[in-house]
């Protein structure tokens, strides 16, 4: 059964319920002959378009991509104009109407019905407010001493507030100041995460720093394959396995980072390239885990370079990203935060963060000063 037939208030479920005991009377007194037929023949209408409106909702909200739901138009507006046949006959009953005649009305139908269907697309799409988490994360990297660290935090959570209270900010200091950064965050509605872990629990991994200690300083987010790791540690895929492994098990939530290199952008690699980085790690996740995880596609070209994927390039390649996550994880890869990181500053957050399938940003440099990290959120306001 529907489970949210089963989630029906006593007040909805009586109501239902005389809804239909007025459906099947009328019905079956049609039926008996007591009253007009077309009730009879009407009532069988009611109950297909709303089974076919049902099926077609539910088909609708397991294509999340613009393209499949783009397909799933096309193909209604098919169907409509297979339909529009016999709805000519029955506008033109036979006599009188002349071939000319019939291919005008068929063309009219058909045109009618593909404006609407179209209209209503768009209108749907410009409408619909992106529902996904929206977030702006600061990647420290190796910066800042303890003390200024924690004079950054302070400048965010003093700012905080001139920002939209549905951004979702994220700092990630280095290892040495969780603690006092997680003191400074103390109160408010920052959220602190780490650069890295250990893809072991723990034991004699000199110079690691464990998933279970970062979760005990209060992370509750950890970057993961940040494109510095892989060129200059040597992260490979297997080892970004082990690392989401023990960031699940300690219940903080990956951020995990993709993107290719100027050589792979210009030989036209890239989308290639990231649906590999994603294929080899994020399809080993359960269904569990991927509902706790951040995408952030960080072209390395345009890390700390000060250029800029433009905000069409980004929205072209997280609408890629999403697509691959959709043929693993089906429908709920719309809910799947996807960030975009590199040289993004306040002057170009705003046309970025704007696009459909971009959820907000993994920021280096610019988080490095609290006033630019809190414009950068700014850009979801605009
Ligand atoms: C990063 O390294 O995650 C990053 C996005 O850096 P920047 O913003 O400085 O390009």
């Amino acid at each position: 059964m529907n489970r949210s037939f089963r989630n029906l208030t006593t007040r909805q479920a009586v109501g239902c319920l005389t809804v239909g005991t007025v459906f099947v009377a009328l019905w079956t007194f049609a039926a008996a002959g007591f009253l007009p037929k077309w009730i009879y023949y009407a009532g069988y209408d009611v109950v297909l378009t709303a089974w076919w409106l049902r099926s077609a909702m539910q088909l609708w909200a397991k294509l999340p991509t613009r393209n499949a739901r783009g397909k799933f138009v096309f193909w209604t507006y098919a169907a409509i104009f297979l339909a529009a046949m016999p709805m000519t006959d029955w506008l033109l009953p036979d006599a009188g109407a002349t071939r000319t005649e019939r291919f005008f009305v068929k063309s009219l139908l058909v045109l009618a019905a593909g404006i609407a269907i179209t209209l209503i697309y768009s209108l749907l799409y410009k409408n619909k407010p992106k529902m996904r988490k929206k977030i702006v994360a600061g990647n420290w990297k190796m910066n800042t001493l303890p003390a200024e660290g924690v004079e950054l935090a302070k400048g965010v959570v003093a700012g905080r507030s001139e920002v939209c209270s549905c951004v979702n900010f994220i700092v990630c200091p280095p290892f040495t100041h969780l603690s006092e950064v997680a003191a400074a965050l103390k109160g408010s509605d920052i959220e602190l995460g780490a650069q890295n872990c250990a893809a072991e629990a723990k034991g004699a991994y000199t110079g690691e720093v464990a998933a279970s200690m970062i979760a005990a300083l209060g992370c509750k987010y950890v970057i993961l394959g940040h494109s510095e790791r892989r060129q200059y540690y040597g992260e490979t895929s297997e080892t970004l396995n082990k690392k989401m492994a023990q960031a699940y098990a300690n219940g903080l939530t990956p951020i995990y980072c993709v993107g290719e290199n100027l050589a792979e952008r210009e030989a036209g690699k890239h989308f290639d390239v990231v649906k590999a980085q994603i294929e080899e790690v994020v399809y080993n996740l359960t269904a569990e885990q991927f509902k706790n995880l951040v995408i952030a596609y960080e072209p390395v070209w345009a890390i700390g370079t000060g250029k800029t994927a433009t905000a069409d390039q980004a929205q072209e390649i997280h609408a890629h990203i999403r697509k691959v996550l959709t043929a693993k994880f089906g429908a709920v890869a719309e809910d799947c935060p996807i960030l975009y990181g590199g040289s993004c500053k306040p002057s170009n957050a705003a046309e970025i963060f704007a696009k459909q399938d971009v959820d907000g940003g993994l920021i280096g440099g610019a988080a490095l000063k609290a006033e630019d990290f809190l414009a950068i959120g700014k850009g979801f306001s605009k």
